[in-house]
């Protein structure tokens, strides 16, 4: 205690860097005999020692620790962890392209997750998967060929297909790797590739069971059809466009005959015309009726277009289009019904001139158009309902169409318009040359009332970016009304983060009635269906399927193009064509469609139990968690679950595949923009690890830091990267980086550490127990934001720790105490037991998110080649929590600050330049004893705040028996406690001679060294 009394474990704030430069103190008589003591002294003090380095070269050192830290880590841990399975399912980006920001959010979203729960003891089961079959891998691979889809053989086109995808995936494989993913990337069977035999075969098992079930059907009817991908698309990858602009029509249509006496008395004096509004001109040549609601009004109007009837409603509205008018007669849509017109057509050379009939329909309304609406069942959901609600189309024969598979009209468009007028529109597109044509017959024809430009929301194909049509073709659906129910209740059981995002897909699911499941392209799995050939019935069922799988399963699914169709039909059916002595390929073909790729992904879930983790007895779900981006609740969260909902036995109580879903944000420039080529704003995630052409514009930040500015983000919301915020997150990654390098100078290496004891807590000062509880506070914020998958608060926690708890306080106050005390002093093993604690738990805070760092750390304390992960998160006790060494620290840190203000006038005024030249006095004033601080401070004595405060001499003193000193500078202050009784703090030179060994003003007489030091170099 005496050797603590004079010599005191003050500060060495700027010690380290002056001993550095080598010069001697500029308090001290500057003779060279000064110089050189201070320059021996200074080797006689523990400053930090350590290989690990400042923030150099990061690809270099976090690329030393890659394998080990992912790949080797993975394996370690899948075979010799024993704790219960944790799986992660992974869902598979598309096989083609760059990795973008949205792919490294994605990915190390997961990582961190997967890391967190294997330092919780758990085997982590994460098998990385690929989307590899449909339509851009397939367009990029006729692109790189330079052919057209017809110039080569189905067989031909997937066998480049299967190489373009394959590619894309080892591409896309080896930079998820440089983002320190953990998974095994190299062994077989430890990722997925829905390309895959196995994988393929799975999918075709579950449609199978969909079939057996009754969900798939074959229907001819209008689709979502994108001529610019050549398929059928589903609702899910549609993308809706608000400025799309359209050559809208007003248009009218000649009545011949009707039942209501009124219309017919005015038609036997004069032409009477129907006025209808179209915005799809193109699809006039397919109409099939005209449509009025039974209970609207409509008015038959005298006008410069001569007899119209339209809506009573809309005639007011319709005046810019037909002028003024007047009102001839009034009648409901009911007495309108049975009334025939002429096709619109009509009047060209052998055009069709059997009339059509005015229908009722409850989707006409007065709200905009005529009030008259023109139906084309083949090219309108409402207009095909409202037709077959009315037996109006018994057969796919029975809806007229004239539109090919490119969105073009063909051949049979003469039929309505003529030979000589189909001529002007075949093979023109429909959104095309092929609309502006048809405008021009019904110019010709004499039937327009007026063009409009207009602008309207119009649905886009979302891989293509080209507009739609809608158009009938036969496509294979699947029931989704039959399942709904099902998955709706499976859902219930499933957690979402965030909470509201169980809304969306709740309603994405409600809202579908049915899933087009089929597409017309060749790469991807087949619809293995038959048909016969004389009247297209299509064959599906479980006995065919029971055959053409077992055929599949030997062969792959590219046989279904290359085998003959005799090999697929079941024995049954060959049977019967040999007694009839027919040929096989001249009753029945296989059919071309392949699967919508969201079946495709969708069945990835049945890989879990076939790997052993799915769900048994003991694991409620197949997938503990999925992960990915917001637009994957129309997508493979959907898919998922209605695959797995359909394929299972109608016995069963519906459950998910899935426990929990997570979802993320888009990920935006740092002006809240969507990253686009266009805009040249997009940060590709290899660029910030790697750095740009220019490293001082786009420095090589490492995967680390790109790690930590994931973990920052509110990833459940759109959230920015750029510059700024990268270099945010490198500052915050540099003062964690210090933090451990500081506690690993200090620990002077393995065998320094060894040879001290540590401090029990019971002994530990007053400042170390206050650590420790901030470092207790640390680790359990963190344990709570990581199992909540808050990634943001564990990353605020730790930036603040390191920040001000570390760098700006502790590592501040402590410095002289590690390089001055005797080495193995008690206060010094007191800090250095504090500092191997913050060590340890900051490994295991950091290594979730920083895993290379957390790897160089272990490295560099034990010497081997063990991971950081082996050895499971053993949070600090809750002995640690200590809130009332908490509070006492608060009331010192006021005290603190109001003792740094003086100190900082001071330094201002230039009566110090560093704090050691001064002494600091509190002065407790008479009636003090009650006051809890006060006796505190009594009880903690000088030693406290001379540490604290980082100055050569403090004094606790008694107002009454005390005067101050009566010579010199002097700056005085006041500080309140809690209790309200006001301190008074005087701040004043330091009285002793400075040390020259640790540059304290220490030591009564001059050229001696201080206590501390003496004893310090004598032990
Ligand atoms: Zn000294």
């Amino acid at each position: 205690m005496l050797r603590r009394a004079t010599c005191p474990r003050a500060g060495l704030a700027i010690l380290t860097s002056r001993l550095r430069a080598g010069y001697a103190s500029t308090a001290s008589t500057s003779s060279e005999q000064a110089k050189l003591d201070s320059k021996a002294f200074a080797k006689t003090l523990q400053l930090p020692n350590t290989p690990f380095p400042l923030w150099a070269n990061v690809a270099d050192v976090e690329g030393k620790y890659r394998a080990s830290t992912c790949d080797s880590l993975y394996k370690w841990q899948w075979e010799n962890n024993k704790g219960p399975v944790f799986v992660l399912h992974d869902g598979p980006p598309y096989a083609n392209g760059n990795l973008h920001m949205g792919h490294a959010l994605n990915k190390v979203l997961k990582d961190m997750i997967n890391r967190f729960h294997l330092l919780q003891g758990r085997r982590v089961h994460y098998i990385p998967g690929w989307d590899c079959h449909g339509l851009p891998i397939e367009n990029k691979t006729l692109k790189d060929l330079k052919v057209h889809v017809s110039q080569l053989s189905p067989s031909e086109i997937r066998e480049a297909c299967q190489a373009t995808a394959s590619n894309e995936v080892e591409s896309q494989k080896a930079q998820f790797r440089a983002l320190g993913i953990m998974a095994d990337w190299d062994s077989e069977g430890k990722i997925y590739r829905t390309l895959d035999h196995k994988y393929e075969m799975r999918q075709l098992r579950i449609f199978q069971k969909m079939v057996e079930k009754g969900l798939i059907y074959r229907h001819y009817r209008p689709v979502h059809y994108s001529p610019s991908s050549l398929s059928a698309l589903a609702e899910a990858e549609l993308e809706y466009k608000d400025d799309h602009v359209s050559h809208s029509v007003y248009v009218t249509f000649d009545l011949e005959e009707t039942p209501n006496e009124t219309l017919r008395s005015m038609l036997d004096s004069q032409d009477v015309k129907l006025l209808v509004w179209t915005t799809t001109p193109w699809t006039l040549t397919a109409n099939m009726g005209i449509a009025v609601h039974p209970d609207l009004v409509y008015s038959v109007v005298k006008s410069q277009e001569g007899v119209l009837v339209v809506a009573k409603d809309r005639v007011e509205a319709l005046t810019d289009i037909i002028g003024e008018t007047e009102v001839l007669a009034q009648l409901t849509g009911q007495d309108l019904l049975g009334t025939s017109y002429r096709p619109i057509f009509s009047a060209l050379p052998n055009a069709s001139t059997q009339a059509l009939k005015v229908v009722p329909a409850s989707h006409v309304t007065s709200d905009s158009g005529t009030g008259l609406v023109h139906c084309a069942p083949a090219h309108g959901t409402e207009d095909y309902q409202a037709f077959r609600a009315q037996g109006l189309i018994s057969n796919s024969h029975s809806m007229i169409c004239h539109v090919g598979s490119a969105g073009e009209f063909v051949g049979s468009v003469a039929e309505v318009v003529g030979e000589e007028a189909a001529e002007k529109l075949v093979n023109k597109s429909v959104l095309k040359e092929g609309s502006r044509a048809a405008v021009d017959l019904l110019r010709e024809v004499g039937q327009v009332v007026k063009v409009k430009r207009i602008k309207h929301r119009y649905p886009y194909d979302w891989k293509t970016d080209e507009p739609i049509i809608l158009t009938a073709t036969s496509q294979w659906f699947a029931n989704l009304d039959d399942i709904k129910e099902n998955a709706l209740e499976a859902l219930q059981e499933v957690a979402f983060i965030p909470p509201i995002s169980r809304n969306r897909l709740e309603a994405f699911v409600k809202s579908r009635s049915e899933w087009c499941i089929s597409r017309q392209r060749v790469w991807g799995v087949p619809i293995p269906a038959l048909y016969e050939i004389a009247t297209d019935k299509a064959i599906l069922n479980s006995s065919t399927l029971d055959h053409i799988l077992s055929v599949i399963e030997k062969k792959g699914t590219s046989y279904w193009w290359s085998g003959p169709v005799e090999e697929f039909l079941p024995p049954s059916i060959l049977g019967d064509l040999k007694a009839k002595d027919l040929q096989a390929s001249d009753i029945y073909r296989k059919g071309t469609d392949t699967m919508d790729v969201w079946f495709d992904s969708g069945s990835s879930w049945s890989m879990l139990p076939d790997m052993g983790v799915g769900q048994s007895p003991t694991r409620r779900f197949h997938a503990d968690v999925c992960l990915e981006g917001s637009d994957q609740h129309r997508g493979w969260f959907q898919s998922q679950l209605l695959t797995a909902v359909g394929a299972a036995p109608k016995t069963e109580k519906p459950s998910s595949p899935y426990a929990m879903l997570l979802t993320h944000g888009m990920v935006l420039d740092e002006k809240g923009r969507k990253m686009s080529k266009s805009l040249g704003n997009i940060v590709s995630p290899l660029t910030v690890i790697n750095g740009g052409k220019d490293k001082k514009k786009e420095p090589a930040y490492g995967t680390d830091v790109l790690r930590l500015w994931a973990a920052t983000v509110e990833y459940w919301r759109d959230m920015s990267i750029g510059p700024t915020v990268l270099s945010q997150s490198a500052e915050s990654y540099r003062k964690i980086r210090n933090s451990a390098r500081f506690c690993l100078g200090n620990m002077d290496g393995v065998a320094g550490r060894q040879q001290l004891e540590k401090v029990p807590r019971e002994k530990l000062d007053l400042i170390e127990r206050y650590i420790m509880h901030e470092l207790y506070k640390l680790e359990q914020t963190a344990l709570d934001g990581y199992t909540t998958y808050n990634f943001a608060k564990v990353a605020n926690a730790l930036t603040h720790f390191t920040n001000i708890t570390l760098s700006s306080f502790y590592f501040d106050i402590t410095k002289d105490c590690l390089y001055a005390d005797a080495i193995n002093g008690t206060a010094r093993r007191g800090v250095i037991t504090v500092l191997n604690h913050i060590l340890d738990s900051l490994t295991k805070v950091i290594a979730p998110i920083l895993p290379h760092l957390a790897e160089e750390i272990h490295t560099t304390r034990v010497g081997d080649a063990t991971s950081a992960f082996m050895t499971p998160w053993t949070p600090l006790g809750s002995e640690w929590h200590d809130p009332t060494a908490a509070a006492q620290m608060e009331t010192y840190m006021r005290l603190r600050s109001s003792v740094l203000a003086q100190l900082e006038q001071a330094r201002m005024n230039k009566h110090i330049r560093s704090s050691l030249e001064a002494a600091v006095d509190i002065v407790i004033p008479e009636g003090a004893s009650s006051d809890e601080f006060a006796l505190l401070l009594q009880k903690q004595g000088v030693d406290t705040l001379k540490t604290l405060f980082i100055v050569s001499d403090a004094n606790i003193v008694n107002a009454l028996s005390e005067h101050g000193p009566t010579e010199g500078w002097l700056y005085n202050g006041t500080f309140k406690t809690a209790s309200g009784l006001e301190l008074a703090i005087r701040v004043h030179a330091a009285p002793l001679h400075k040390c020259p060994r640790c540059w304290t003003y220490t030591r009564p007489e001059e050229e001696t060294l201080c206590g501390r030091c003496s004893n310090a170099l004598h032990h």
